[in-house]
């Protein structure tokens, strides 16, 4: 199933999309605002498809403004930098990779967090923050959506703790990841983290073959697929979750391919009024564009 959250007038909810209709999800009873999908997820886990209930109206999604799936996770959105050899090789020959330490491929993944508050919708505009960095740039991601949390999940384990799949665009200020050695601030600027355009339940798409594309105006940046992933999604779920608890919602990124803007020579940064599209088999489209 596809799931959106949007915005109907002045107010919000989540809802379930078939073709290009929108159906309301009934929240009543699970705790939670008519737009949390989140608490969906969270009953999900013990009571399986059954807790979407739907209620009128139904509306055509061009009537509707969709909004980020997941708005506030509870925490951090875990990322993993440098998930794809290419990409490696390129972060890696950029000059702006300050923390490798001269080595070509990582050993470990290599895992930071976003804040919730850098999370924006589809169609919602990428702020350039002018005067704060001059070296904006793009990272098309695939994000797992974790239902079941746990401790210690095993590699064999992990497919079971997959709730479902979303996009997202690891938007980087590549000039503060390589000032401040971290980066953490470089990627988590206010706008910095758009989502959507819907979640996916994980039974109707193979996280083992997706192909993941970014275009920008147009053209065609990135494409991969995550076969070709140096750390895998039961890898990234085993290794996360060895000490950290994971709960229903968290939000796990997955790494970028080859193709980002540090990748050209001369680099090929974002400039207000680029469209940034990032899309994936099943996922639909994610659009922003940088804002003024
Ligand atoms: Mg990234």
């Amino acid at each position: 199933m596809r799931f959106v959250r949007y915005r109907h007038g002045d107010r919000k909810f989540a809802g379930v999309l078939e073709g290009e209709h929108v159906q309301r999800l009934d929240t009543t009873g699970l705790g939670g605002t008519a737009d949390d999908l989140l608490a969906v997820i969270r009953v999900w886990e013990d009571s399986g498809p059954s807790v979407v209930r739907t209620i009128e109206p139904t509306l055509q999604l061009e009537d509707v403004r969709l909004l980020a799936p997941i708005a506030d996770p509870g925490r951090n959105i875990f990322c993993v930098g440098k998930n794809y050899r290419e990409h490696a090789d390129e972060f890696a020959g950029s000059g702006f990779d300050v923390t490798s330490r001269g080595e070509s491929l990582p050993s470990h993944p290599v895992v930071f967090t976003k804040p919730a508050s850098s999370i924006i919708g589809p169609g919602d505009r990428i702020d350039p923050h002018p005067g704060l960095t001059s070296a904006l740039d793009y990272e098309a991601e695939i994000a797992v959506i974790i239902g079941h949390g746990g401790r210690g999940i095993s590699t064999d384990a992990a497919w079971r703790h997959v709730w479902g799949y979303t996009l997202l665009n690891d938007v980087t200020a590549r000039d503060l990841q390589q000032q401040h050695r971290q980066w953490f601030i470089g990627k988590s600027l206010d706008t910095f983290c758009p989502m959507g355009p819907w979640a996916v339940s994980a039974d109707e798409v193979d996280g083992t073959d997706l192909t993941i594309e970014s275009h920008v105006n147009g053209e065609l940046r990135q494409r991969a697929n995550t076969r070709d992933l140096i750390f895998d999604i039961p890898t990234l779920i085993s290794t996360l979750s060895a000490g950290i608890t994971l709960q229903a919602g968290d939000i796990v990124a997955t790494g970028t391919p080859a193709g980002v803007g540090i990748g050209y020579d001369p680099s090929r940064f974002l400039v207000p009024g680029d469209v940034v599209s990032v899309s994936a088999t099943g996922l639909g489209s994610l659009v922003n564009e940088v804002g003024a």
